[in-house]
Protein backbone atom coordinates (compact mmCIF):
# COMPACT_ATOMS: atom_id res chain seq x y z
CA UNK A 1 0.00 0.00 0.00
CA UNK A 2 1.19 3.65 -1.20
CA UNK A 3 -0.22 6.61 1.03
CA UNK A 4 0.75 9.63 -1.12
CA UNK A 5 0.80 13.25 0.19
CA UNK A 6 -1.49 16.21 -1.14
CA UNK A 7 -4.93 16.63 -0.61
CA UNK A 8 -7.24 19.73 -1.50
CA UNK A 9 -10.66 18.04 -0.31
CA UNK A 10 -10.11 18.71 3.36
CA UNK A 11 -13.02 16.40 4.50
CA UNK A 12 -14.60 16.63 8.15
CA UNK A 13 -13.71 13.75 9.93
CA UNK A 14 -10.48 12.70 7.35
CA UNK A 15 -9.10 9.89 8.96
CA UNK A 16 -5.33 10.73 7.47
CA UNK A 17 -5.19 14.62 7.99
CA UNK A 18 -1.11 14.30 8.15
CA UNK A 19 -1.44 13.80 4.49
CA UNK A 20 -2.98 16.74 3.30
CA UNK A 21 0.56 18.88 2.58
CA UNK A 22 2.17 18.01 -0.81
CA UNK A 23 5.35 18.05 1.48
CA UNK A 24 4.28 15.90 3.92
CA UNK A 25 5.87 12.43 4.41
CA UNK A 26 9.33 11.64 2.72
CA UNK A 27 9.77 11.74 -1.14
CA UNK A 28 8.83 9.35 -3.11
CA UNK A 29 12.42 7.93 -4.40
CA UNK A 30 12.96 5.93 -8.07
CA UNK A 31 14.47 3.61 -5.45
CA UNK A 32 11.00 3.24 -3.51
CA UNK A 33 9.34 2.72 -7.27
CA UNK A 34 12.20 -0.14 -7.75
CA UNK A 35 10.93 -1.55 -4.74
CA UNK A 36 7.36 -1.69 -5.10
CA UNK A 37 7.73 -3.36 -8.36
CA UNK A 38 10.37 -6.05 -7.10
CA UNK A 39 7.45 -6.56 -4.18
CA UNK A 40 5.49 -6.99 -6.67
CA UNK A 41 7.30 -9.06 -8.79
CA UNK A 42 8.21 -11.22 -5.54
CA UNK A 43 7.11 -14.79 -5.98
CA UNK A 44 7.94 -16.06 -2.64
CA UNK A 45 5.10 -13.50 -0.70
CA UNK A 46 2.44 -13.64 -3.47
CA UNK A 47 1.22 -10.35 -3.59
CA UNK A 48 -2.17 -9.88 -5.49
CA UNK A 49 -1.53 -5.79 -6.09
CA UNK A 50 -0.81 -2.54 -5.16
CA UNK A 51 -3.51 -0.10 -2.98
CA UNK A 52 -2.92 4.05 -3.58
CA UNK A 53 -4.24 5.68 -1.14
CA UNK A 54 -3.36 9.04 0.42
CA UNK A 55 -3.72 12.13 0.53
CA UNK A 56 -4.73 12.26 -3.33
CA UNK A 57 -3.00 9.71 -5.65
CA UNK A 58 -5.23 12.09 -8.21
CA UNK A 59 -3.92 15.31 -7.22
CA UNK A 60 -2.54 17.28 -9.64
CA UNK A 61 0.81 17.32 -8.37
CA UNK A 62 1.30 13.58 -8.40
CA UNK A 63 -0.46 12.67 -11.42
CA UNK A 64 2.94 11.88 -13.24
CA UNK A 65 4.68 10.18 -10.38
CA UNK A 66 1.88 7.96 -10.01
CA UNK A 67 1.15 7.36 -13.75
CA UNK A 68 4.70 6.44 -14.24
CA UNK A 69 5.02 3.87 -11.42
CA UNK A 70 1.15 2.48 -12.83
CA UNK A 71 2.97 2.21 -16.23
CA UNK A 72 5.14 0.12 -14.88
CA UNK A 73 3.07 -2.08 -12.93
CA UNK A 74 1.38 -2.80 -15.73
CA UNK A 75 4.48 -3.75 -18.05
CA UNK A 76 6.17 -5.81 -15.71
CA UNK A 77 4.10 -6.86 -13.15
CA UNK A 78 1.22 -8.95 -15.26
CA UNK A 79 -2.21 -10.00 -13.31
CA UNK A 80 -1.60 -7.83 -10.67
CA UNK A 81 -4.42 -5.55 -9.27
CA UNK A 82 -4.40 -1.87 -8.67
CA UNK A 83 -6.94 -0.38 -6.46
CA UNK A 84 -7.19 3.49 -5.66
CA UNK A 85 -9.27 5.42 -3.09
CA UNK A 86 -9.39 9.46 -4.39
CA UNK A 87 -12.09 12.43 -2.88
CA UNK A 88 -12.56 12.70 -6.45
CA UNK A 89 -15.44 11.79 -8.20
CA UNK A 90 -14.87 9.91 -11.69
CA UNK A 91 -16.82 11.48 -13.72
CA UNK A 92 -15.57 14.59 -12.77
CA UNK A 93 -11.90 13.82 -13.57
CA UNK A 94 -9.49 16.07 -15.84
CA UNK A 95 -7.94 14.49 -19.16
CA UNK A 96 -4.98 13.98 -17.29
CA UNK A 97 -6.45 12.21 -14.19
CA UNK A 98 -8.42 9.82 -16.45
CA UNK A 99 -5.38 8.93 -18.09
CA UNK A 100 -3.93 7.90 -14.79
CA UNK A 101 -7.21 5.85 -14.12
CA UNK A 102 -6.96 4.09 -17.12
CA UNK A 103 -4.39 2.06 -15.32
CA UNK A 104 -6.03 0.90 -12.48
CA UNK A 105 -8.62 -1.75 -11.83
CA UNK A 106 -11.26 -0.53 -8.86
CA UNK A 107 -11.45 3.43 -8.31
CA UNK A 108 -13.13 3.91 -4.41
CA UNK A 109 -14.02 7.96 -5.30
CA UNK A 110 -15.72 10.57 -3.76
CA UNK A 111 -14.82 12.96 -0.42
CA UNK A 112 -15.52 11.80 2.77
CA UNK A 113 -18.74 12.38 3.87
CA UNK A 114 -19.09 12.41 8.36
CA UNK A 115 -22.68 12.57 8.01
CA UNK A 116 -22.66 9.54 5.33
CA UNK A 117 -20.00 7.66 7.32
CA UNK A 118 -21.40 3.90 7.98
CA UNK A 119 -19.09 1.61 9.59
CA UNK A 120 -20.63 -1.68 7.96
CA UNK A 121 -19.50 -0.44 4.47
CA UNK A 122 -17.34 -2.37 2.79
CA UNK A 123 -14.21 -0.16 1.43
CA UNK A 124 -15.41 3.14 1.75
CA UNK A 125 -16.36 5.14 4.82
CA UNK A 126 -19.60 6.98 3.97
CA UNK A 127 -22.32 5.98 1.42
CA UNK A 128 -21.89 8.58 -1.19
CA UNK A 129 -18.32 6.93 -2.00
CA UNK A 130 -18.63 4.49 -5.05
CA UNK A 131 -16.38 1.49 -5.46
CA UNK A 132 -16.19 1.21 -9.28
CA UNK A 133 -15.02 -2.11 -11.01
CA UNK A 134 -13.54 -0.86 -13.93
CA UNK A 135 -11.83 -3.54 -15.59
S1 LIG B 1 -10.20 12.86 0.22
FE1 LIG B 1 -9.45 11.37 1.74
S2 LIG B 1 -7.43 12.15 2.38
FE2 LIG B 1 -8.50 13.83 1.35
S3 LIG B 1 -9.49 14.98 3.01
FE3 LIG B 1 -10.99 13.50 2.21
S4 LIG B 1 -10.77 11.68 3.52
FE4 LIG B 1 -8.95 12.95 3.81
Amino acid sequence: MLFVSGCVHECRGCYNKSTWRLDSGKPFTPQDEDKIIADLQDELIPRQGLTLSGGDPLHPQNLSAVRHLLERVQAECPGKNVWMWTGYKLDELTADQQQVVELINVLVDGKFVQELKDPALIWRGSSNQVIHYLR
